[in-house]
């Protein structure tokens, strides 16, 4: 069986254009939705996501805004802040970029956050609307998954689905999603029996665990999808040369920059085996950042009161 590839980046690519037309159509009526994004300290992965986050909004006519926090910033402050977003007009979505400093508490400033402006999905409200179905704003990753599933015509209603990882960001939404997309669903984690046996059940596997190449052949039906949420950066060469072999291109940028990707699903198994799989990088991440977009036209339009 030939083993299709899901491009992240592609789908990706055909949303954003989706939304440049949607986002103009709302400029045209003098609507411009608007994205604030808080980073608490100088964590240089999370520098890089906000970056990328504002080149993005500007990239689709959004308006933007960078809150750059030293890592001092005091929990009164940070909640000071939020309210004062909570009650901007321009601003649509509020984004606080995880991980935050150990002195604050994560839980405490996610709530503090407007349910109508939190695009992460987050906050207790809308984790709750998202049970009962009744949601606007579902967590970005979960989201982009769904979206992948049905724009590659995967049939959902009735399928077999197996999340690995009950995560709050990602494994239980993407579960509650897919329930709500009348899949069958179950859901494992570390402590799930016979992990193979219950995962080669599924239609629909998703891997959202953060263990490099851990869903190897045993765990895949022949013809499944599976969608591989896990990001992890190796640096052990002989395992990228265990995962990849000598003369592939992933072991060649091992060998440039010390250090590869490496998803939940081995890089080969599936190949010849599952129906469709997404690869790492390019499946799932490009996605994410996609949603987080999708979700502050969305957020704008809900509180427009525009909803499509
Ligand atoms: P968490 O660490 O919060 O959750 C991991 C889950 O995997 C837990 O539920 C855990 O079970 C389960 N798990 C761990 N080991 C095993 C095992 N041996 N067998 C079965 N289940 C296991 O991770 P996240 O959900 O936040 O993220 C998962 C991965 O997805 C990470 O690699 C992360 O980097 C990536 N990610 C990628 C995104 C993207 O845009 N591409 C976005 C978000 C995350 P238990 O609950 O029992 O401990």
């Amino acid at each position: 069986m030939e083993t299709r590839i899901l491009d992240g980046k592609r789908i990706a690519e055909e949303i954003r254009s989706e939304l440049c037309t949607e986002i103009g159509d709302l400029r045209s009526k003098g609507i411009v939705p608007g994205l604030a994004v808080v980073l608490v300290g100088e964590n240089p992965a999370s520098q890089i996501y906000v970056r990328s986050k504002a080149k993005t909004c500007a990239e689709l006519g959004m308006h933007s805004e960078s809150h750059d926090l030293p890592a001092t910033t005091t929990t009164e402050e940070l909640l000071d802040l939020i309210g004062r977003l909570n009650k901007s007009d321009t601003i649509d979505g509020i984004l606080i970029q995880l991980p935050l400093p150990a002195h604050m508490d994560s839980d405490v400033i996610l709530r503090a956050v407007d349910p109508t402006k939190d695009v992460d999905g987050f906050h207790p409200v809308n984790v709750g609307l998202l049970s009962l179905g009744t949601f606007t704003l579902a967590p970005c990753t979960p989201f982009g998954i769904i979206d992948m599933l049905k724009r590659a015509g995967v049939p959902l209603k009735g399928a077999e689905a197996v999340v690995v990882g009950r995560s709050n960001i990602v494994g239980k939404p993407v579960a509650m999603l897919l329930l709500h997309q009348h899949a069958t669903v179950t859901v494992c984690h570390s402590r799930t029996r016979d992990l193979p046996e219950v995962c080669r059940r599924a239609d629909i596997l998703v891997a959202a665990i953060g263990r490099p190449a851990m869903i190897t052949r045993e765990f895949i039906k022949p013809g499944a999808t599976v969608i591989d949420v896990g990001t992890t950066k190796i640096e052990d060469r002989d395992l990228a040369l265990r995962l990849f072999g000598s003369d592939s291109a992933k072991f060649r940028t091992f060998e440039k920059q010390g250090s590869v990707l490496v998803g939940d699903v081995h890089p080969t198994d599936p190949l010849g085996l599952a129906g469709a799989v997404t690869p790492v990088p390019g499946g799932v991440g490009p996605l994410t950042i996609i949603h987080l977009m999708k979700n502050t036209v969305l957020a704008c339009r809900s509180r427009k009161g525009i909803l499509k």
